[in-house]
């Protein structure tokens, strides 16, 4: 069974074919596009690229294209992205602008172009639905609760690959099992061992904390929105409600304005002046950049902060996990994220850290009881397990 998962951005399209055997998943092939001008051109470009390379004869060879959808009204988990929940998409553009309406454009480019494939969207809101109620909820009066304004929790396909995989490299079967299994049974499977705790940082463009118990959420640093919790490359984190009447009335914003700067002139860009790009940020903090500075140094203060929120919530961790572009990459800002926990068991093994780059490592000390993982993920392997998983339940 061969399943395309499509990475929609504004300008970009990118995409991973996956074969499916009796036991295992294979990645067929991987491409993309940047600066996209014609979008329905760059589907048929992508459609020709896997026929040239031999994996499809056509479109009827897929069973199905997946897509990591963001957030939509009323809808979460693994669906068909029928025309009712693209405008329950729709009616959520408000709160992922960046994100919801490019991948609505694409979704029925896509639906155009190939009106008898299936088309799945893995909500990445997903991976919170069994989080406690009081981690999801905001102190706001019940309309506003009804009106979608609670804390949804983003990047659920990449926590979840972190959940999965952490739990094998911990040797946990069961929670990985379980893990694997839990958009099927909410969480049913059973833990034969003693509770996994798992803090999970996904570091990168956009970044975020999540605590996983068992294999499941207990909560993630993104909140209502993907501009919430830990500064963003130029969205911007966590924020006071009140800062926006605030500009508004005293800079003399527009709304629109307002909602322009805290997607694209705010996070770690706004705080540096410099760029969206924490390497640029890096080379001008090494080179005497005060803003450049106190950028990095709020981001790693930010991610302390989230960190330390879980792993209260889970008094304690087993394991604590780097993933993503900076995850995966900046031994430097681990280092700055780890410095000074030893009396919470978490200590880095420095040359094990230097060396662990775009790949998977244990990071820490032997002293160290908590175990440091870098772990690369594959959101794009956990939204086609689940287009399968869907398409064999229907
Ligand atoms: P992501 O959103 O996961 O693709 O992460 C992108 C971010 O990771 C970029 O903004 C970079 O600042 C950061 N990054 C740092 N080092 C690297 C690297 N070697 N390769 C890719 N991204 C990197």
């Amino acid at each position: 069974m061969k399943i395309l998962v499509a990475n929609i951005g504004s300008t970009s399209l990118k995409w991973r074919l996956f074969d499916f055997s009796a036991t295992a998943a294979t990645m067929l092939h991987k491409g993309g596009y940047e600066r996209v001008a014609d979008y329905a051109k760059a589907i048929d470009d992508c459609l020709g690229e896997l026929k040239a390379a031999g994996h499809i004869r056509g479109e009827q060879d897929l069973a199905a294209v997946g897509f990591k959808t963001v957030v939509a009204r009323g809808v979460s988990g693994c669906v068909r992205l029928n025309d009712s929940v693209l405008r329950a998409m729709e009616a959520y553009n408000a709160i992922a602008p960046a994100h919801n309406p490019p991948y609505i454009t694409g979704i029925r480019l896509f639906a155009k172009r190939m009106p008898a494939t299936p088309l799945i969207g893995l909500f990445e809101t997903a991976f919170y639905q069994w989080a406690p109620e009081a981690a999801q909820r905001y102190a706001v009066p019940e309309s506003w609760h009804e009106a979608g304004v609670r804390r949804w929790g983003f990047h659920g396909a990449s926590h979840k690959f972190i959940a999965e995989r952490s739990a094998e490299l911990l040797g946990r079967q069961d929670v990985a099992e379980r893990a694997r299994r839990l958009y099927v049974d909410g969480g049913a499977s059973p833990v034969t061992g003693a509770p996994l705790r798992v803090v999970s940082c996904h570091l990168g463009g956009s970044s975020s904390v999540s605590g996983i118990l068992n294999g499941a959420a207990v909560g993630n640093s993104l909140g209502l929105s993907p501009q919430s919790g830990l500064p963003h490359n130029n969205r911007v984190g966590d924020l006071d409600s009140f800062a926006i009447p605030l500009v508004m009335r005293t800079l003399g914003l527009s709304l629109d304005e307002v909602e322009r700067q805290l997607c694209k002139e705010s996070g770690l860009k706004g705080i540096s002046g410099v760029s969206n790009d924490i390497r640029d940020i890096q080379t001008a903090a090494a080179g005497g950049n005060a803003r450049a500075k106190l950028a990095l140094d709020v981001f790693v203060h930010a991610s302390r902060h989230w960190i330390g929120g879980y792993l209260m919530e889970l008094n304690g961790a087993d394991a604590l996990v780097f993933t993503a572009g900076i995850g995966e990459n900046r031994p430097e800002l681990r280092a700055a994220i780890c410095e000074r926990l030893d009396q919470l068991g978490i200590e880095l093994d420095p040359v094990a850290n230097e060396k662990t780059r775009a790949t998977e490592g244990l990071i820490s000390s032997a002293r160290s009881k908590v175990k440091v993982l870098v772990i690369p993920t594959n959101e794009e392997l956990v939204v086609a397990r689940e287009t399968r998983r869907l398409l064999e339940r229907q």
